[in-house]
């Protein structure tokens, strides 16, 4: 499989797929090594995630670099990744101890019983992976999947396979026995292999529509099941706001990573009274972001991902313009080597547009008004996804009302685009089933058992 830099087009590495018979030897290797990974004390388990830890810290230039030239991800935001990624391992490195403690919660001395729960490792996982954020969505499903005591059969996005190698690196060398984490290579056809294997669990992270593929199988065979998918994240401005301030940071949550965040801000609807005031605020924030080599320092946009991203976004923008949008900034993609695409801003958007339903995941992004909290609302709602909302106001008491009646895995307060390894990560409708972060996302990755002991 050739690996292409987004930026040039060029080829940067060629990776040898694993064929079926070698995804099959992978998850038998991986069963044979897993009891032993679960019986070594929880102590161990965290001191091999801890070394791995240092390994990221040592090695964190390296590996920005090997993320930027891979995805196109602007090379300040790859160390944020990196950066990110530490903050993550070390919640789950001091929560995970009393997480998975067994709890006694009846101890009946009059009639000699106890009960007790237990959280015990569900065995073999797959994690089927995403490219945007490979540190971030790997990790939220690796590192407490073997805390737990599971192995892990990784596959990383075919275009993030380069990073996804450097993870397995670091593993082993971090202790990890490798058929405990291990790497599976390949596109979807791999990943399509690595389901139809014996494993107890699958964790995906992508599109709807890779995702009801994964439901299809795991349904059958009884397993445990977590998709995090797509989004098409609304933001409500009240009249209130503090235009330039929101504009900025809402441009900021709309186009970091190229927009290219399942939580990325994919629409905003602008009260009334503030619409044009808004609309030129935000125009003017998207203008000062610097687009350019992916390496270079101050940049802020790099390239898209992947090719075919490009069409959806021409696509989106020609229709917002036949159907009444005023693009006032960006608009097409840029001619030349690599995959880019203008940051693009459409004011006067509206829900017959493709452009405010389907996740864009590029740089572009629609407005639209909304006359009262009322229509907001209902026009956040008016999406298949459901991943964040947000609401910017100076009002407390409005905000929670707001946020209160939208269907969202997680909502924002004048802030967006915004995860905490504290609080946990999900979506409702097409936006995905189950979480991962917090503390329940540690124990997502066990089964419990429930002990009824009476002494003899
Ligand atoms: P994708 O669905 O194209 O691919 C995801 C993974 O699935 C890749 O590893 C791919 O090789 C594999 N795959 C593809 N077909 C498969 C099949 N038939 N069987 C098994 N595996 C298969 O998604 P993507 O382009 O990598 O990621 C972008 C999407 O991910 C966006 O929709 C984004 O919103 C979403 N995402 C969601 C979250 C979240 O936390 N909710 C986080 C990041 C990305």
């Amino acid at each position: 499989m050739k690996i292409h830099n987004p930026a040039t087009g060029a080829v940067i590495a060629d990776v040898e797929i694993d064929s079926s018979a070698a995804v099959r030897r992978k998850a038998q290797q991986a069963r044979a090594a897993q009891a032993g990974w679960a019986a070594t004390p929880l102590k161990r388990r965290l001191a091999a995630i801890a070394a791995f830890r240092e390994r990221v810290v040592a090695l964190r230039e390296t590996l920005a670099r090997t993320l930027t030239e891979e995805v196109g991800k602007p090379i300040r935001q790859s160390r944020n990744e990196l950066d990110g990624l530490l903050a993550r391992i070390d919640f789950f490195l001091k929560e995970s101890p009393r997480t998975l403690r067994q709890e006694t919660v009846l101890a009946d001395v009059d009639n000699n019983m106890e009960e007790r729960i237990s959280h015990e490792p569900l065995g073999v996982i797959a994690n089927i992976s995403a490219w945007n954020y490979p540190y971030f969505v790997g990790s939220n499903v690796f590192v407490p999947a073997l805390i737990a005591g599971n192995a892990v059969l990784y596959k990383p996005s075919e275009y993030a396979t380069l990073t996804g190698l450097h993870i397995a690196q670091m593993m082993r060398e971090a202790g990890v026995p490798e058929d405990v984490f291990v790497p599976v290579v390949g596109d979807g056809l791999t990943g399509a292999a690595l389901l139809r294997q014996h494993v107890d669990g699958v964790f995906f992270t992508g599109s709807y529509a890779t995702g009801q593929r994964i439901a299809a199988s795991a349904g059958r065979r009884m397993i445990r099941m977590q998709l995090e998918l797509g989004g098409k994240d609304p933001v409500y401005v009240c009249e209130d706001v503090d235009v330039d301030a929101a504009a900025a940071g809402l441009a900021d949550g709309a186009f970091y990573n190229n927009g290219q965040s399942c939580c990325a801000v994919e629409r905003i609807y602008v009260a009334d009274a503030i619409y044009g005031r808004f609309v030129d605020a935000f125009v003017r924030e998207v203008q000062r972001f610097r687009l350019g080599d992916p390496m270079d320092e101050s940049t802020y946009l790099g390239p898209l991902t992947r090719k075919a991203q490009l069409a959806v976004l021409r696509r989106q923008v020609a229709q917002a313009r036949k159907l009444g949008g005023r693009v006032l900034t960006g608009g097409k993609a840029i001619d030349g080597r690599g995959h880019w695409f203008e940051p693009t801003v459409v004011a006067d958007a509206h829900h017959g547009m493709d452009l405010m339903r389907e996740e864009s995941f590029g740089p572009v992004i629609g407005l639209q008004r909304a006359s009262s909290d009322d229509e907001a609302v209902a026009l956040m709602n008016d999406s298949a996804y459901g991943l964040t909302a947000g609401v910017y106001t100076k009002a407390e008491k409005r905000a929670k009302r707001i946020l209160e009646r939208v269907e969202a895995g997680s909502v924002y307060w004048n802030c967006c685009d915004r995860v905490s390894p504290r609080l946990p990560w999900s979506g409702v409708k097409h936006s995905g089933i189950g979480l991962t972060l917090s503390t329940y996302g540690i124990r997502t990755f066990t089964r419990t058992k429930a002990w009824h002991l009476r002494g003899a």
